[in-house]
């Protein structure tokens, strides 16, 4: 992979960092993490608070944050993917304290970026998620809402904005209302992906950048043994921290779906073009659709917004994303600036007043989907492997949470934690489910995001006939009935 993003493009410092020199030789170490992203560099932070004396390892492929970690919208959240589902297996207190572990999330970051000195522009301004292209946004948001209450989710967690205290917010065109939850951040990612990196290595983890693991062989010893191109780690646990990327590594390769998702930023904005739009208090945002949008103000005052997007057949990982700003605009599109163009059709539909304003950059990245579209964190003692992830595109946050569960469990810690019920201690195959095989997934992946895409289309388009928007929303309702 070549490209690296928005992010390290738009920070000089980041571009100009210096990378690790590539494992040349055979090392012995405590634990071996692949992959520099969140949860890898996460979970060597917390094994070096707790445990200073262990020897930590990480081999990366590229450079540091070269995936999702250095990639995403910078949505910091108090919550995650299927966490609802987890906090259903719990009453009463611990149900309680679990929801509030979840939410401290954002906190525990910010604790930690202080104590550190890692400046990412963490700002905490919530999240609004907004009925603004299409009337039937406004009875989902209602839906939703009641959703949350019947889940114990209070005034506190998440609210009702009529229009007049949306539009104080933010100024969308056909803004109608939205739902406003405290509980998310907005973080430059390559600045806390890279702070982080510092952090652990002032801490004593060895980074290899440019080692990407190609051979795993487990000893009868109980060690396992992993290889790059010119080097060999062995330790008694390792830990795959490779999400979308675990494709690439053969033992988990059926556990998760690798999806991109792809954004576009504009150009630093001017102060008359923000008091057009708002977003003062730099909340993140979304419409409420099926297509999965995500927006934010950035800190060097850009709008930056993104969509899900495909599923490769076998799982095959989109390394190359090319914008191109000139084709950007052509009346032929590659496949790549269509994606992009995407994207601003539906930025534009927001923010009607940024027609004309340039749009800089286009990117993407690949998340994981687990089968049950709910992360895990597992450690096996037996065989040494410790897993985190499956976060489904919302692992800013979680990759913390999940990364200190698996510390947890790996040093048995008699922690809450370690009792939750994400936190497993066994076989990562008897927790993690396999997705089908191909081309089941692929054809799939591929219907739902066409259903979402067409129902998305129908109710943009004004016109359509009631009985199509009535299929399409069954059809819709069906296929996100199985993903919960
Ligand atoms: C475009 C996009 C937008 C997103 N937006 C948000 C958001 O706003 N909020 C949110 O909560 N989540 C978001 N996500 C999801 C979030 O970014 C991820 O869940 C999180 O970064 C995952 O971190 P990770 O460390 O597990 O994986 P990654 O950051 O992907 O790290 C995995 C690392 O493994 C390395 N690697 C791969 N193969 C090998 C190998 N063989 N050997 C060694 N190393 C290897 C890769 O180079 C990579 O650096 C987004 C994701 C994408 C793609």
């Amino acid at each position: 992979m070549t490209e690296r993003g928005f992010w390290f493009d738009t920070e000089p410092e980041l571009q100009a960092r210096s990378v690790s020199a590539p494992i040349e030789q055979e090392i012995d170490v405590d634990v071996a993490i692949i992959g520099a992203g969140y949860s890898g560099l996460w979970t060597a932070y917390y094994l070096k608070q707790y445990r200073p004396q262990l020897s930590v390892a990480i081999l990366e492929a590229n450079t540091v944050g070269q995936g999702a970690s250095g990639r995403n919208g910078g949505w910091l959240m108090g919550s995650f993917s299927g966490d609802v589902n987890y906090l259903n297996k719990l009453d009463g207190e611990p149900r309680q304290l679990a929801k509030a572990i979840i939410q401290d999330t954002i906190h525990e970051v910010s604790r930690v970026c202080q104590a550190q000195g890692i400046d990412c522009d963490l700002h905490h301004g919530g999240n609004l998620r907004v009925a603004a292209r299409y009337p039937e946004q406004h009875q989902t948001i209602k839906h939703e809402l009641s959703y949350w209450r019947e889940q114990g989710f209070t005034e506190a967690d998440i609210r009702w904005l009529d229009k007049a205290e949306l539009d104080n917010q933010v100024k969308m065109a056909k803004g109608q209302a939205a739902l406003f939850t405290p509980h998310c951040a907005r973080i430059h990612p390559a600045k806390l992906v890279c702070g982080l990196a510092d952090t652990v290595k002032r801490l004593g983890v060895k980074i290899y950048e440019n080692s990407a693991v190609v051979g795993i062989r487990h000893n009868s010893a109980g060690s396992t043994q992993l290889r790059t191109a010119k080097g060999r780690i062995t330790s008694r646990i390792y830990i795959p921290a490779l999400e979308g990327y675990q494709r690439e590594f053969g033992e988990l390769a059926r556990y998760s779906l690798p999806v991109q998702s792809l954004l576009i930023a504009t150009e630093p904005l001017t102060y008359a073009q923000w008091q057009s739009i708002g977003l003062d208090n730099r909340p993140t945002f979304s419409d409420a659709s099926r297509i999965v949008t995500y927006g934010q103000r950035t800190p060097d005052n850009r709008l930056i917004f993104g969509a899900r997007g495909g599923y490769q057949f076998g799982g095959k990982i989109r390394t190359e994303f090319g914008f191109n700003a000139t084709e950007f605009n052509v009346k032929h599109p590659s496949q790549s600036q269509a994606d992009f163009r995407f994207r601003h059709r539906l930025l534009l539909a927001l923010f009607p007043q940024l027609e004309g304003v340039n749009i800089t950059h286009g990117w993407g990245g690949t998340l994981a989907i687990a089968r049950d579209f709910a992360p895990h964190a597992v450690f096996d003692p037996h065989s040494g492997l410790g897993f985190i992830g499956g976060y489904g595109g919302e692992g800013v946050g979680a990759a913390n949470l999940f990364a200190r569960t698996l510390v947890d469990l790996i040093l048995e810690r008699k922690t809450l934690l370690s009792t939750m019920p994400w936190a497993f201690k066994t076989d990562v195959k008897k927790v993690l489910k396999p997705w089908e095989s191909e081309p089941f997934r692929y054809l799939g992946y591929h219907s739902m995001n066409r259903v979402f895409a067409w129902e998305d289309r129908l109710y943009s388009r004004g016109e359509s006939s009631t009985w199509q928007r009535k299929l399409a929303k069954g059809l819709a309702d069906r296929l996100e009935g199985m993903m919960s």
